[in-house]
């Protein structure tokens, strides 16, 4: 197990498209991958981490949110795609690649995914709240799009001259 490095906001990996994983890649160490890409998240004290901000240019994420009860959601989601949306949440969120900046961003409320497991399997799942924000959050890292797109333009101008000021000073690294 080992850590990976997490790239940060504007790395042109975070927006660019990740490739789909394909046969052949499933049958290397993906598992691996994704045990790192766990350990990683954990360590950063995320709940999600798409490829992307690891540098692999690639269509799959981890994800781990505590539920309510003693449900856990946990999952790698490799070639993720959203089925179905609905309803309407409000909430801050973070990223692990922009380091201390929150935004609240409206998101679905229900999301319905399809994706594989490690193995290649199919399988689907139906989240809700912070399980649906988090893989809407990581599909979009997955296809190049950051949470900064899902703002309006006034906030993502306050927040990428808060940036600039950060990296300014060598706070963002
Ligand atoms: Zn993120």
């Amino acid at each position: 197990m080992s850590l990976l490095k997490i790239v940060y906001y504007p790395e042109p990996v975070l927006l660019t498209a990740g490739k789909p994983v394909s046969e052949d890649e499933f049958k290397k160490d993906l598992g691996g991958v994704v045990e790192n890409m766990f350990e990683t998240m954990y360590a950063a004290g995320g709940v999600g981490l798409a490829a992307p901000q690891v540098g692999i240019s690639k269509r799959f994420f981890v994800m781990d949110v505590p539920g309510e009860d003693e449900t856990r959601q946990k999952a790698a989601f490799i070639n993720p795609e959203i089925v179905h949306i609905d309803g309407e949440q409000v909430g801050e969120e973070g990223c692990l690649s922009f380091p201390g900046l929150f935004q609240v961003v409206k998101r679905e409320m229900r999301v319905v995914v399809r994706a594989e497991d490690v193995k290649g399997e199919k399988f689907e799942m139906d989240l809700t709240d912070l399980a649906a924000r988090c893989v809407l959050h990581e599909t979009d890292h997955c296809d190049g799009i950051v949470f900064l797109d899902r703002v309006s333009a006034l906030k993502r101008e306050l927040a990428k001259s808060k940036i600039k000021r950060l990296q300014e000073t060598g706070k963002w690294a």
